[in-house]
């Protein structure tokens, strides 16, 4: 493994038994995450993004819900054949998660200062003021005005935005290696959601910590992704350098996507470009590549074949007919 990967995800498949047949939410996707890397995972709802972080923290329900192959490498080692209580220690030390929602993740009955203390006493194993002075010293880090005296509110003291910090807070006081961000500004003002991009992007140079940014929003991951994998109906679709996915967008569904940005150099009376069709349901897929009834590149190979995962170069990988290897 390189030196510089600190986690390797391969040919991982999460599939959920559901009255109506198999989801395949996440079937077949490899990745890696580079030491103080930001990589981004971008796709619609239902493409398996999130899945696939759920699996890797190993936090998939189950039943339904059910991890049925793939190997996640951390340190040497398959986390997903990890207990539950060994997982308990990755998560928060090694690997650390926020949500969309923070009111989600934070529990409104608890003041912030013993959810934080709490949460550093059990992964640090200090005593109790050791882990209110590091509480109020990642508070003041993510922005809180006045971290000593903030630390004794309950959460709905404070507004959507410092929420989120309040939850980044947390999540990096432990020095996690691997910072994993759920759409973390879907539910907040967009001014706010740049303040929070921002502060992310900035936490993560300082303390070394790899971001793995899942999002619907291409801008978020133009602006602050290093590497970006794109998903479509669970799999991966292409998977490139920021410069590259951006600046020569291969697949046709990553072509779309980056068309449906609005620009601010396009005409204001110019309609927005969608994406033809919806995706597909992720049970009983046939053997076709399933972006093919949307594809306006579309053969006959595709209707018939499910396209293989081409490498083009190092970095570059896509899933569609219209490339051969290493072209
Ligand atoms: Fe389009 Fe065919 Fe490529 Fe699928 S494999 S994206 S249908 S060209």
């Amino acid at each position: 493994m390189n030196n510089d990967i600190i986690l390797e995800v391969k040919g991982l498949k999460t599939y959920f038994n559901t009255d109506d047949g198999v989801v395949k939410a996440v079937d077949g996707v490899s990745y890696n995450l580079r030491k103080g890397e930001t990589l981004g995972l971008v796709g619609e709802s239902g493409s398996g993004k999130s899945v696939t972080n759920l699996s890797v923290m190993k936090l998939i329900p189950s039943p339904p819900g059910k991890i049925m192959a793939g190997t996640a490498m951390m340190d040497g080692e398959n986390i997903l054949e990890k207990s539950e209580a060994e997982m308990r220690k990755i998560r928060g030390n090694k690997i650390s998660m926020i949500f969309q929602d923070p009111m989600t993740s934070l529990n409104p009955f608890l003041r912030i200062a013993t959810q934080m203390i709490e949460t550093i006493v059990l992964h640090k194993k200090v005593d109790k003021a050791a882990a209110r002075a590091r509480a109020v010293e990642m508070l003041e880090l993510v922005g809180i005005p006045n971290p000593a005296e903030k630390i004794n509110n309950y959460p709905h003291q404070f507004s959507g935005g410092m929420r989120q910090r309040v939850m980044i807070a947390m999540a990096l006081s432990c020095d996690p290696e691997i910072l994993i961000a759920d759409e973390p500004t879907s539910a907040l003002d967009v001014t706010i959601q740049a303040q929070i991009l921002e502060l992310i992007q900035d936490l993560s140079s300082r303390l070394g910590t790899a971001v793995m940014m899942i999002t619907h929003d291409l801008g978020v991951v133009a602006g602050m992704c290093d590497r970006v994998v794109v998903m479509y109906a669970g799999q991966l679709v292409e998977k490139g350098t920021n410069v590259e996915i951006f600046g020569d967008p291969k697949h046709p569904y990553t072509q779309g996507l980056i068309k449906s940005v609005p620009r601010l150099d396009q005409p204001s009376q110019e309609r927005l470009f969608s994406i033809d069709g919806q995706p597909p349901n992720v049970i009983d897929l046939p053997e076709c590549c399933p972006f093919y009834p949307r594809c306006d590149k579309a053969m006959e190979v595709c209707k018939s074949k499910y396209p293989p995962v081409k490498a083009l170069s190092d970095e570059r990988e896509v899933r569609c007919w219209l490339f051969k290897e290493g072209e």
